[in-house]
């Protein structure tokens, strides 16, 4: 694949800029890639491992002559590294991002940034329960979707040129504006992660009860649960401070659901209950058929990651 960017600047090295650089790696995406981090400890395994040919100190000499600067920070702390970037970032260089949320990025990226520059979020629908920068891995990005969710006045070149390399990490792209991509992705993953926290919470106060009985006879539904509740809490907690109203709908009609399910249950409805999981059972079938998952027992996790 022939480089699209002369140098890419990867601004925070955890699981996801890692995987981003090596899968550029592999593919010759980049002439140069630079890259930083909060923490020495971060930086210092940046450099160990290899994973970008420069890791600067600050975020302004990392960002120094890049053509593509990706924020692969929290969601909450994104403002922050825009204001600090902004003043160097160079005419016509592509600035994207690669968090969960996006409306809330826009509103406190934007006003940081000069005229000149090609502000595109972006959202990466990959991820797994690890972080940091060992966690990354080159085919994290392969068949998922990216998100890109263009700004006017964007250059359709650059937004051609962002989708263009998101494809040859390997993923599938589309472009939506910022309050559909919210509402979505509350239904499709905050949504669920405040799900399986509360499950997993409500086990851990049970086991006190129950002593070791939880996790000594963890089935599969307890232990998916706890894989997405072992993602970062860092990380979760900015998305459900930043797409707050999004969420708190979803979660509203989860509620209803639940009450619905509840009368159900109390009023012995067979009836309602095999209707309502015969329904569930066709989304993931659905899910399956668009080559989101596999229908491995084991939810395709021995296939995850090689
Ligand atoms: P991560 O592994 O926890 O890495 C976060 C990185 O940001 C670390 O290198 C951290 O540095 C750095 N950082 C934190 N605060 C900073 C600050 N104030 N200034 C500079 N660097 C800072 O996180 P991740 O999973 O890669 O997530 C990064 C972004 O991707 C988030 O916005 C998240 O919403 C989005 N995302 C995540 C997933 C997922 O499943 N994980 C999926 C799609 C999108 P230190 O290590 O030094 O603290």
């Amino acid at each position: 694949m022939a480089r699209l960017y002369e140098r890419v600047a990867l601004i925070g090295l955890g699981l996801i800029a890692s995987s981003m650089a090596l899968a550029m790696r592999r593919e010759g995406l980049a002439g140069e890639i630079t890259g930083t981090a909060r923490s020495a400890e971060t930086r210092d395994a940046a450099r160990e491992l290899g994973l970008c040919d420069r890791v600067c100190d600050s975020a302004a000499e990392a960002v120094a002559g890049a053509d593509l600067v990706v924020l692969c920070v929290p969601v909450g702390v994104m403002g922050d590294v825009a204001a600090e970037i902004g003043p160097h970032l160079v005419q016509g260089a592509t600035l994207s991002d690669v968090g969960s949320v996006k409306q809330a990025v826009i509103d406190t990226v934007a006003p940081h940034l000069p005229d000149h520059v090609q502000f595109i979020p972006g959202h990466p629908l990959a991820g797994t329960e690890h972080s940091g920068p060992r966690a990354g891995f080159a085919e994290l990005f392969e068949n998922r979707w990216c998100l890109l969710v263009p700004q006017p006045g964007n250059d359709p070149a650059a937004i051609e040129r962002l989708r263009a390399f998101w494809e040859a990490m390997g993923a599938h792209v589309d472009t939506m504006d910022a309050a559909h991509h919210d509402l979505v992705l509350a239904v499709t993953s905050h949504a669920p992660h405040l799900i399986a926290y509360t499950m997993v919470g409500v086990a851990d106060d049970l086991r006190r009860v129950t002593d070791s009985e939880i996790i000594k006879y963890s089935a599969a539904g307890f232990r998916d649960f706890t894989r997405i509740a072992a993602s970062d809490p860092t990380m979760w907690r900015d998305v459900f401070l930043t797409n707050r109203d999004a969420t708190l709908e979803i979660l509203g009609r989860f509620t209803e659901e639940l009450f619905a399910l509840q009368r159900a249950i109390r009023t012995g409805d067979g009836e309602h209950l095999h209707a309502y999981f015969t329904r569930t059972r066709a989304i993931r079938r659905g899910i399956i058929e668009a080559g989101q998952d596999t229908d491995a027992p084991d939810f395709g996790r021995m296939k995850a990651r090689k």
